[in-house]
C-alpha cells in the first residue's frame, strides 16, 4: 500500500487484501501503530474514502456476532450493502422494444422452454447481473448476445453505473444548460424541446418525441449543454392524503413519543393499535418531530410491506428527505441511497429488515411497523432480529424505539407488562368505524348438512355473491401456495417426494409440474404410480392457485387475481396486482399472507379465510401464535371504508383458543391464553431459546454428530435444559440430513456460553461451515 494511503485507513474501512493465494476484500476493525506479531502483509488497495461502517455500526456488528453466534466476518458484510458495487460485470437490462416484447411473451401461450422468452420474462422484472442469468438460463451467453443483436437488451457495466454517460437511458434525467451553435440535428431538436420544455426528464421518456435522444443526451452532456443525472429509484406516488388531524387516542400517543424524543434519551414503545386505529398517522407526527429537533429517524417495515403507496406517502410528507432501502432493489441502486444517508440528504430512512444497519447520524428515532412480522427475522448467518437489533442500537444511540402492530409479538407485549417497554394503545379505528364482525364456519358441520368435501361453504359463496352484487370486493386467504399440496395414489397411498428433501412435492397447474417448497426441486407428474404403478394418481390438500381455479369456476363472471410468491415476477407485479385491486379492475383477490399484511383498501367488505387449519397444527410453539396473527391481521382489511365488513373463517377447529380470540378480535384474551402455555412449557418469553441443527450429507454423519453435541451435552449444565437431540421435523432438506437440538436457557449469558462450546467443537472436529447451525430466538422450528 502506498504510504500516502496509511494514514486514510480508518476502522470500518474496505480493503483488498491478499489472503493466500486469494485477494480478498475485507473490513479494517482497527488500526494501530504496534508492530505485528507473525508476519503481516501489505493491503493492497483501500476501497473506501470514508468508513463503510462507522463506530455505531461496528459496534453493533459486534454485539450481533456474539448475540446471534454468528462468525464477525459475516456478520459486517451482511451489514454493508456496498458489497455488489465493486463486484466487477455486466448487468443486463431491457430495451424498450425489449419491453414490449416481454409484455407479448407474459400474455402468450407456454414459451416456458424457450431460453430467449425466459430471459426477456426474466429481465422484465429488473436488470440482472450476468452471472446470475448464467445460472438461471442455458445457453446464456449465446442467447443474450443474439437478444442484444436484435436491440432487446443492452449492457451495462456495474462499475460504471455511477457515470451518467454509461447509464442506461431509462435511468437518465436531461435538463437544459444553454444553447450554442451548429449542432447536428438530433442535438439541435433535443435542446430545443428542453428549452421549450423547461425542468427536468427522462431520457428515455423522450424518445417518442426526439429522434435519437439518447445518443444526443450523452453528446450535448459531454458539451455541457445538458446535467444528466442518474435517478434515483423511481419516486411512486400513491394517492395524495392530506395529513390528519390526530384523533385524541393517538395525540394522546404521539405526546408521550414527543416528550421521550424531547429528552434525547433512549426509551422503548410498543404503540398496540387494531387494524385501521391509524397507527400510520402517528409514526409520520413522530418523524416530523425527530426531524424538528434536528435528528433523523429510520422506519422498519415487513418485507411485503414496502409498496409504492407507503413509500409515496413518506415522499409527500418528507419531499426530498426519503431514502428507501429494499431487498427488491439492484446493489447499485441501494448503494445510491445508502450514500445520500449517510451523507445526511435523507433524514428519513423507510427500509426492510436489513435497512437497520443504514448509515443514518443523529438517530433519533427508530419505527418498527408490524413488530411481529416473521421476515424481520433473517433465515440465514447472521440469524438476526431486526426489531431487537433496532432496540439494541437505539440503546446506543439514544433513541426512541416505537414498535407498532395490532397484533404484537408475546415477546413484546411481555416485555410492556413487565415494564422493559411502555404500552401506547389506539383501542379503536379511524372515525370510530366498526370492527368487522368475524364468523366461524365449522367445515365439519357443513360436511355433515351437504355431505360434499367443498372449498367453500354455503356462507361463504352467499357472501361472495351479494359483494359481486353490489360492487364492492372480497379478499379471499388461503396460506399454501401451489395448486394440491400434495401429489399421492389411491391404491397404496404412496405420497410422491423431493428427492432432496423429506417433503411432499406440491402441485403447481400452470407449470403441470410438481415443485419443492423447501429446494425448488421439480418433476413432472407421474403417469402411474412409481411404487405400485396404478394408474390412480390423486391431487389432494389445497393451494392458492387451486383456490382461484375453483373460484372461477363458481363465478365465471368475476374478475379474479391472485396474489402469492407463483404469481409475482419480482416486486412490479405485486404492485400492479395490487394497485389494480385497489383501482377496482378485480372484484376478488386470492392469495396467500401476502394479502393479509398492512393493505388499506377501502372497498373491501369481505375477508374470507378458506382454512384456517393450515400452520395450527405445525409442530413449532409459535403455531398458535401466527395463527392469531394472521387471521387477525386478514381480518382487518375487511370494512375500512364506509362500508362496515365482515370476515368469515372457515375451520375444522372452531373451539381452538387461536381461532376462538381471532373471532373475537380479542388479542388481551388471546395473550392471556398463549403466554400461561409459554410458560408451562418454558418457551419464549420466559426463557431464551436456541434452536441447533446438526447437518450431515448423509444419516449416518448427520446423526455422529448430532450424538456427538448430545454427549457434549449430557449431563444438562447447570441453567440450561437440553431438548434432543431428535431428528428434526424435517428430518432432510435439500439432501442434508438434518437432526435437532432446542436449548432453553434461563439466562441469555448462559446460554451464549453454551452455544460458545458447541461452536469451538465443531471447529476443533473441523466440521464443515454448513454442519452446525444455530439459531438464537428461532421464529420457527421447523
Ligand atoms: P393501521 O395501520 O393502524 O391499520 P392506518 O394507519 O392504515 O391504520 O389508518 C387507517 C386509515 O385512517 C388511513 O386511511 C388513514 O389515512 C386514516 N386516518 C389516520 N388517522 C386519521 C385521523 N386522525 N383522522 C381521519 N383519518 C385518519
Ligand atoms: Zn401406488
Ligand atoms: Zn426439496
Amino acid at each position: 500500500m502506498p504510504e500516502t494511503l496509511r494514514h486514510r485507513v480508518l476502522a470500518g474501512c474496505r480493503v483488498l487484501a491478499p489472503l493466500g493465494t486469494r485477494t480478498l476484500t475485507g473490513l479494517v476493525l482497527k488500526t494501530h501503530t504496534d508492530p505485528p506479531r507473525g508476519q503481516a502483509r501489505e493491503i493492497l488497495r483501500l476501497l473506501d474514502e470514508e468508513p463503510a461502517l462507522d463506530d455505531e455500526l461496528l459496534q453493533l456488528g459486534k454485539w450481533i456476532a456474539e448475540f446471534y453466534c454468528a462468525p464477525l466476518g459475516e456478520t459486517l458484510r451482511a451489514m454493508t450493502p456496498l458489497a455488489g458495487e465493486i463486484r466487477r460485470g455486466k448487468v443486463y437490462s431491457l430495451t424498450k422494444t425489449g419491453r414490449d416484447v416481454a409484455r407479448q411473451l407474459h400474455l402468450g401461450s407456454d414459451v416456458d422452454n424457450d431460453p430467449a422468452a425466459t430471459a426477456l420474462r426474466m429481465l422484465d422484472a429488473r436488470p440482472l447481473s450476468a452471472s446470475y442469468l448464467k445460472q438461471k438460463i442455458q445457453k446464456a451467453a449465446a442467447v443474450l448476445k443474439s437478444l442484444e443483436k436484435k436491440g432487446f437488451v443492452v449492457t451495462e457495466d456495474v462499475a460504471a453505473e455511477r457515470d451518467p454517460l454509461r447509464a442506461s437511458a431509462a435511468r437518465l434525467r436531461i435538463e437544459f444548460v444553454g444553447r450554442a451553435e451548429k449542432l447536428p440535428k438530433a442535438e439541435r431538436e433535443l435542446l430545443s424541446y428542453l428549452e421549450l420544455h423547461p425542468g427536468s426528464h427522462n431520457v428515455a421518456d423522450l424518445e417518442p418525441f426526439v429522434a435519437k435522444a439518447s445518443t444526443a443526451a450523452r453528446a450535448l452532456a459531454r458539451r455541457e449543454l445538458v446535467r444528466l443525472t442518474i435517478e434515483a429509484m423511481a419516486e411512486v406516488h400513491g394517492p395524495i392524503r392530506t395529513p390528519h388531524a390526530l384523533n385524541p387516542h393517538q395525540q394522546a400517543a404521539f405526546d408521550c413519543i414527543r416528550a421521550a424524543l424531547d429528552r434525547k434519551q433512549y426509551h422503548t414503545f410498543l404503540l398496540q393499535g387494531v387494524t385501521g386505529s391509524g397507527k400510520t398517522e402517528v409514526y409520520l407526527k413522530a418523524i416530523e418531530a425527530a426531524l424538528a429537533l434536528g435528528r433523523s429517524a429510520l422506519m422498519l417495515v415487513p418485507e411485503i410491506g414496502l409498496t409504492p403507496a407507503v413509500a409515496g406517502q413518506f415522499y409527500q410528507r418528507f419531499p426530498g428527505r426519503v431514502a428507501i432501502l429494499h431487498s427488491a432493489f439492484q446493489d447499485t441502486e441501494r448503494a445510491q441511497e445508502w450514500r445520500r444517508i449517510r451523507s445526511g440528504e435523507a433524514a428519513v430512512v423507510v427500509a426492510t429488515r436489513s435497512g437497520v444497519f443504514a448509515p443514518v447520524s443523529n438517530l433519533g428515532l427508530i419505527i418498527v411497523d408490524e413488530e411481529h412480522d416473521q421476515s424481520y427475522k433473517q433465515q440465514e448467518t447472521p440469524r438476526y432480529h431486526g426489531r431487537d437489533v433496532a432496540v439494541m442500537r437505539a440503546l446506543h444511540a439514544k433513541a426512541v424505539v416505537v414498535l407498532g402492530s395490532a397484533t404484537p409479538s408475546l415477546e413484546s407485549r411481555f416485555n410492556s407488562e413487565s415494564g422493559k417497554y411502555s404500552l401506547l394503545e389506539l383501542p379503536q379505528r379511524i372515525e370510530r368505524r366498526p370492527m368487522p364482525d368475524v364468523q366461524l364456519i365449522d367445515m365439519r358441520t357443513e360436511f355433515l348438512e351437504t355431505r360434499k368435501h367443498a372449498t367453500f361453504s354455503r356462507a361463504l359463496i352467499d357472501a361472495v355473491t351479494a359483494r359481486l352484487e353490489n360492487g364492492e370486493q372480497s379478499m379471499l386467504l388461503l396460506n399454501r401456495r401451489g395448486f394440491s399440496s400434495f401429489v399421492a395414489c389411491r391404491a397404496c397411498g404412496e405420497r410422491v417426494e423431493c428427492t432432496n428433501c423429506s417433503v411432499t412435492l406440491t402441485f403447481h397447474r400452470r407449470d403441470r409440474r410438481m415443485l419443492c417448497h423447501y429446494c425448488n426441486y421439480s418433476e413432472r407428474v407421474p403417469e402411474r404410480c412409481p411404487k405400485c404403478d396404478s394408474e390412480y394418481i390423486q391431487f389432494m390438500g389445497l393451494g392458492s392457485e387451486r383456490v382461484e381455479a375453483e373460484l372461477n369456476g363458481a363465478f365465471p363472471k368475476a374478475r379474479i387475481a391472485r396474489l402469492d410468491r407463483d404469481a409475482i415476477n419480482g416486486k412490479r407485479d405485486y404492485e400492479t396486482i395490487l394497485a389494480g385491486f385497489r383501482d377496482r379492475d378485480y372484484d376478488i383477490l386470492v392469495g396467500t399472507q401476502m394479502i393479509a399484511k398492512g393493505h388499506d383498501i377501502p372497498n373491501v367488505t369481505l375477508v374470507g379465510i378458506v382454512s384456517a387449519d393450515i400452520g395450527l397444527g405445525l409442530p413449532d410453539f409459535r403455531a398458535a401464535e401466527r395463527t392469531f396473527q394472521l387471521l387477525t391481521q386478514a381480518g382487518g382489511r375487511a370494512g375500512r371504508g364506509e362500508t362496515p365488513g365482515i370476515v368469515l373463517i372457515q375451520t375444522i377447529n372452531p373451539d381452538h383458543y387461536a381461532i376462538q380470540c381471532a373471532a373475537a378480535q380479542d388479542y388481551q384474551a388471546f395473550y392471556q391464553k398463549e403466554i400461561q402455555f409459554r410458560r408451562a412449557l418454558s418457551y419464549p418469553p420466559f426463557t431464551a431459546l436456541a434452536n441447533v441443527v446438526v447437518q450431515g450429507r448423509n444419516e449416518e454423519e448427520a446423526l455422529g454428530r448430532s450424538a456427538a453435541l448430545g454427549r457434549l451435552l449430557q449431563p444438562a449444565p447447570e441453567g440450561v435444559r437440553v431438548m434432543g437431540p431428535a431428528a428434526a421435523a424435517l428430518a432432510r432438506i435439500k439432501n442434508e440430513y438434518r437432526f435437532q437440538m432446542l436449548l432453553k436457557a434461563a439466562t441469555r449469558k448462559r446460554l451464549n456460553q453454551i452455544l460458545g462450546d458447541l461452536r469451538r467443537f465443531a471447529a476443533a472436529e473441523k466440521w464443515s461451515a454448513t454442519a452446525l447451525v444455530i439459531d438464537v430466538d428461532p421464529m420457527t422450528l421447523l
